[in-house]
């Protein structure tokens, strides 16, 4: 596959192998891009900044619903590159198929209902006989960097609503699985002006680093790791800043909880898409009372777990997206049994693919419960209470979401109002996500939010008129 510069499908002479993880036989070739052609796609997005801003509203909805109606055609082509290029299970491939076009449809429905408000500005001094109101402009140019393991619904959580604020794109995708991104791109192109989306394969540190760094895009937003958007932050300046970053999600469980429930919201939790999820369940804190049964129970549903060729409609966790992350896996959960954890199944590694795992009696500083781990393991910490288990939950720089499962109402609302996190789910898994709601992490877990109606009031500024009534 090429990249889009300008409405061009362009190659180079240097590429990148794309692999299939699962067996690491390649299924793609993508040219890899460099500064310059970063620069170019920028330069096409500047220059075609005005004929966005000048189509209608109504245009653009009705291009979103048409590009909506062109991808819903090719749902099967899409979900196969998904799981070709990153190993996720077809299954949920397909379920993300399945979201993008809602977040397509929802951008449609977004690019309606972008409004301003009027200002009582005779509730202040100097206010009489002045009309105000403000209207809401597009940004510009906006620069979105995406990661590997939703590679076609987060690209369209970035391109949807920057295009129903007729704003215009430049995206890099991760180097590690471009392709959905790119076949996107070529479908939305005809139903855009030249230049309105531009995707650029390349590396972070050249691809990336000129999006961050040039003066004219306006707004990056960023989904990746906290390091990166770390870095990112303190190179992008001025420019508006949404940042989706890492998770470390707990999923508490207290003494009257349905136990049921609770395992099987640590199973969806934490084996989705082998553990590659920033919303995944990565740490399990259990009321000591009910613990026993409670691991007993998860490790026979753990085992059930069908691991293997990502194609197959019956697989649950497919490989991770290269053998190098399986390896730091390994290595996490090697540190935490040397430790004194107890490892009650999975722990193996083969190639890009490793066992869904159990660890019992994780202590709570540990590595692997301090930090994110991508991969599908479940650590339990075992707590007394739900003072020690809030304290546990909160002790980490992460803050993206958290679950509870308890059938004590205070309990319940007390947790909601003390967890340090963008959403609280009750009696839920963390690992929860619809596309119209407001997402996005506290502490190191991000700034700013997704979910269609909030990324497009992220993409935009507010200009005030005021009219003197003389
Ligand atoms: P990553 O290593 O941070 O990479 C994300 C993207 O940033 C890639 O496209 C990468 O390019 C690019 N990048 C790397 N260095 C850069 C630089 N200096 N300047 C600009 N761009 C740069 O993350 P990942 O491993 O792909 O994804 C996993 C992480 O994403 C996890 O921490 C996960 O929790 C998080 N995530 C968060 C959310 C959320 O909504 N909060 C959703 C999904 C994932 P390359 O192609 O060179 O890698």
């Amino acid at each position: 596959m090429k990249m889009l510069i300008n409405g061009n499908l362009i190659d180079k002479d240097e590429k990148i192998e794309i692999k299939n993880p699962a067996n690491n036989k390649i299924i793609d070739i993508v040219p890899l891009g460099t500064r310059e052609d970063a620069s170019n796609a920028i330069m096409a997005a500047f220059n075609t900044k005005k004929a966005m801003e000048e189509i209608s509203s109504r245009k653009i909805s009705e291009s979103l619903y048409d590009i909506f109606e062109e991808l819903e055609k090719n749902s099967k082509k899409f979900a196969e590159i998904i799981t070709l290029e990153s190993g996720k299970p077809i299954k949920d491939s397909k379920e993300e198929v399945k979201r993008s076009l809602q977040t397509i449809k929802l951008s449609a429905e977004e690019s309606k209902r972008i409004y301003g408000e009027t200002i009582p500005m005779d509730a202040c001094m100097g206010g009489k006989n002045v009309l105000g109101f403000t209207i809401k402009l597009p940004l510009g140019v906006v620069g979105a960097i995406t990661p590997f393991n939703y590679p076609m619904n987060l690209a369209i959580h970035k391109i949807a609503p920057a295009i129903a604020s007729k704003n215009t794109v430049i995206l890099k995708p991760s180097i590690k699985a471009p392709l959905a991104a790119l076949k996107l791109a070529q479908i939305m192109d005809s139903y855009l002006p030249d230049g309105a989306l531009n995707v650029v394969t390349g590396r972070g540190s050249t691809v990336g680093d000129e999006i961050v760094t040039n003066d004219m895009v306006d707004k990056i937003s960023f989904t990746g790791s906290i390091a990166t958007g770390t870095y990112i932050s303190k190179k992008a300046c001025m420019k508006k800043l949404t940042l989706e970053l890492g998770g470390n999600d707990p999923l508490i469980v207290l003494e009257d909880a349905n136990m049921d429930k609770a395992i099987d919201g640590v199973v969806k939790g934490s084996y989705l898409n082998a553990g590659q999820v920033c919303i995944g369940v990565k740490r399990i804190i259990v009321d000591k009372k009910v613990a026993d049964n409670f691991v007993q129970e998860l490790v026979t549903k753990t085992q059930k777990i069908k691991v293997g060729d990502p194609m197959d409609p019956k697989t649950d966790v497919g490989p991770l997206i290269d053998e190098d992350a399986a390896i730091k896996v390994e290595k996490v959960v090697h540190e935490a049994i040397n430790g004194g954890a107890e490892l009650l199944c999975g722990g193996k590694r083969e190639g890009a693919f490793y066992t869904p795992t159990v660890l019992d009696n994780v202590d709570a500083k540990m590595g692997i419960v301090q930090n994110e781990t991508f991969g599908p393991i479940s650590p339990i910490v075992r707590v007394e209470g739900i003072d020690e288990a809030l304290k546990v939950a909160n002790d980490t720089k992460y803050g993206l979401q958290a679950g509870i499962f308890t059938n004590n109402l205070g309990n319940a609302i007390k947790a909601a109002k003390v967890l340090e996190a963008g959403g609280v789910m009750i009696n839920k898994q963390s690992t929860y996500r619809t596309d119209n709601m407001p997402f996005g992490g506290f502490k190191m877990s991000g700034l700013g939010k997704e979910g269609v109606k909030y990324a497009v009031e992220d993409m935009t500024r507010t200009k005030l008129i005021v009219v003197n009534m003389i």
